[in-house]
């Protein structure tokens, strides 16, 4: 296990998320902030996980860190997938959750409840001082609600109800959601190889 962790996001929803989920491991967490002239990394791989790994390798190669990156995003199955990698920047400009929530909802227009099933996917990769990589997968299955419900979370949580509810994401609090989203998943599965790893 290690002793300083950095996470490779400036999103703070996710910062947010994963620092929470991490605090019962008791290791000290830093973020991008703490280092201000941190290049823009681009994310153009192919698969969450191609992205993850690029974000979590520029980190820890720039930090000196072991670092931890988060790749994740929301596959509909009725779009054929879509926004998958794209999710943050669907609607065009990166992070307008307003605007994405709008463009699914006009794509999923007339689509039937039963014909709504969609899945947040996460890959979380984990890069030490020495460049080795691990990566963790995460999977949350819903569908995507009619309209946007609920004031809680972050970029689509408001049209995913996941399955087995009936509040989408948005509506539950942040530890409901922790407990059973893509991201909390994944990270259950990095705390336990996080285990089997000795500390720095
Ligand atoms: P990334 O920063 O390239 O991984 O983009 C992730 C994007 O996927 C976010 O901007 C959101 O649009 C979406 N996303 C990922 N995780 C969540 C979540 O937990 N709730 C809602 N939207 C999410």
């Amino acid at each position: 296990m290690y002793k300083t962790l950095i996470l490779a996001t400036r999103n703070q929803h996710k910062q947010r998320e994963l620092t929470e989920m991490l605090a019962p491991l008791g290791i000290e967490i830093k973020s991008l902030l703490d280092f201000p002239d941190f290049p823009e990394v681009e994310e153009d791989g192919q698969t969450f996980a191609d992205n993850a790994i690029k974000k979590a390798r520029v980190t820890a190669q720039f930090s000196g860190l072991t670092s931890l990156a988060d790749d994740s995003g929301l596959e509909v199955k009725a779009l054929g997938g879509q926004p998958g990698i794209y999710s943050a920047r669907f609607a065009g400009r990166p992070g307008d959750d307003e605007a994405n929530n709008r463009k699914l909802l006009q794509l999923m227009k007339g689509v039937p409840e039963d014909s709504r099933q969609a899945r947040f996917v996460c890959v979380i990769a984990i890069c030490g001082p020495n460049q080795e990589i691990q990566t963790v997968r995460g999977v949350c299955n819903g569908t995507i609600a009619a309209e946007p419900r609920g004031k809680e979370g972050f970029g689509y949580d408001p049209l995913f109800i996941p399955d087995g509810y009936e509040l989408s994401f948005a509506e539950l609090s942040a530890q409901e959601k922790n407990l059973i989203s893509h991201r909390g998943r994944a990270l259950q599965e990095l705390k336990r190889l996080m285990s089997r790893m000795k500390r720095d």
